[in-house]
């Protein structure tokens, strides 16, 4: 892994705000992610869940708050910086390359010379078998699900710390994304800190350790996932179940 501490949480947000242009979308987030643990933040369109993770990913600067990453503040760090020291963020879209190949897309992530190739392929193919069947295949050409698969194949040839993941469900059908989320629940054993943002809940829930609510830039609820399954929580802040 990376010289972050586990001592501390990996990730920590602490009253933390943020906007575009003088609108402030977050109102003061505190969060906070351990090694191995997964967090769902869910919420409504336009809460503020993708501006979080940019936050945590040195994609967006704060206005004010902070954000520690192994307990040390973050203040200041690009996001080149906080990806050397082991934050990954996998956005919504999945920013894979489809005109590549599979091979093509997991060998770009070894350029910064964290993992050698053979050992990225070796790792990914064992871990997602059907992406070492299609290694030579365009990205472009593969399923919806594959291609999440690819995505968070790339993140972890980066040998992340802490894994944030933007809308992994989009456009899949529940089976697909049920299987990509026991890959993040196994991904999270291996002692990374994973933050999750999904709109629609059910699928995260079943694995989260943890599950936190953002409505108009505030976190309104935080708690287990056992309670945010509660049917009054659910329709009122997570939209239709997937
Ligand atoms: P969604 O599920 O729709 O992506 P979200 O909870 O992830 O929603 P954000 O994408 O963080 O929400 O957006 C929060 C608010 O900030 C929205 O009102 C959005 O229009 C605004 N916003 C996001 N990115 C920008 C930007 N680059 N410039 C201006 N406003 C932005």
């Amino acid at each position: 892994m990376t010289g972050l501490s586990t001592d501390e949480p990996l990730l920590e947000l602490r009253d933390v705000h943020a906007g575009y242009g003088g609108i402030t979308v977050l109102h003061g987030v505190d969060l906070k992610v351990a090694a191995g643990q997964v967090v769902a933040l869910l919420g409504p369109n336009g809460a503020g869940k993708t501006t979080t993770l940019k936050l945590a990913a040195g994609a967006h600067a704060a206005s004010s708050g902070r954000v520690f990453l192994g307990g040390r503040d973050a203040a200041g760090a690009r996001a080149g910086q906080l990806a050397r020291a082991g934050v990954c963020l996998i956005p919504e879209g999945r920013g894979i390359f489809p005109n590549l190949s599979v091979r093509e897309n997991l060998l770009m992530m070894t350029f910064a010379g964290r993992r050698a190739q053979a050992e990225v392929e070796e790792h990914t193919y064992s871990r997602f078998p059907v992406l070492g069947t299609r290694r030579a295949q365009p990205a472009g050409t593969l399923s919806g699900g594959e291609q999440q698969m690819l995505a968070l194949a790339r993140g972890l040839a980066t040998d992340p710390a802490v894994l944030l993941l933007d809308e992994l469900s989009m456009g899949l059908a529940p089976l697909v994304v049920a299987e990509l989320y026991a890959l993040v629940a196994e991904i999270a054993r291996g002692g990374v800190a994973v933050l999750v943002v999904e709109q629609f809940a059910t699928a995260v829930l079943k694995i989260a350790d943890h599950a936190a609510v953002l409505v108009r830039g505030r976190i309104q609820w935080q708690g287990t996932p056992d309670h945010a399954l509660h049917a009054e929580l659910s329709s009122y802040y997570l939209g239709t179940p997937s």
